[in-house]
């Protein structure tokens, strides 16, 4: 009786010290200490997504730890973040794709092909104003239709993904052409 009360005990103890760590399936696309992680043993940022859920890999103490929360201690407000340069995209382990979220389904989808068509006009319109012709240009193409397609393609991109458009729009735009 003992022995079988020691046995028990024994597995009961085997699962609360090694509990199965669950590995990612995903982590975001920025490093822990953009969030402003740190680890939870030196204090240290010099530390990495760990392969396992909930953890953070650091380099320092050589173990993956829970990390302190950083950034996710408290609502996130998503605008605000992105001033700061803070995304929330996903990097989908298992698919090898960027998820981003879409504030309309309310969860993480793989991000849309629109991101990309919208930085293609806008290159399109850098292109037309600074007279270049070629590069796919069509003789019928002129700026107002190209700012009308880029708006609309606009309107369909996740929250994330207009923040990170209107960077790219400025950055190409107020572009010097050498
Ligand atoms: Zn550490």
């Amino acid at each position: 009786m003992t022995e079988l009360k020691n046995k028990l005990k024994f597995i009961a103890d085997q699962e609360e010290y090694t509990p199965e760590p669950k590995k990612r399936t995903w982590h975001y696309t920025q490093k822990p200490y953009e969030y402003e992680m740190t680890c939870d043993k030196c204090n240290g940022n010099n530390i990495e997504w760990s392969e396992y859920e909930g953890k953070i890999w650091c380099y320092d103490c050589k173990i993956d730890t829970k990390g302190t929360e950083g950034v996710f201690s408290g609502p996130i407000p998503i605008q605000c973040a992105a001033i700061l340069g803070m995304r929330f995209d996903r990097w989908d382990m298992v698919n090898k794709q960027v998820l981003t979220y879409d504030d309309e389904k309310k969860e993480y989808v793989p991000r849309s092909t629109h991101f990309s068509m919208y930085k293609q006009l806008v290159n399109k319109i850098k292109q037309l104003r600074d007279g270049v012709k070629g590069n796919g240009m069509l003789p019928g193409d002129d700026e107002e239709k190209i700012i009308e397609a880029s708006d609309e393609i606009f309107e369909k991109l996740s929250g994330d993904e207009k923040a990170e458009a209107l960077k790219y729009a400025d950055k190409i735009l107020n572009e010097k052409t050498t």
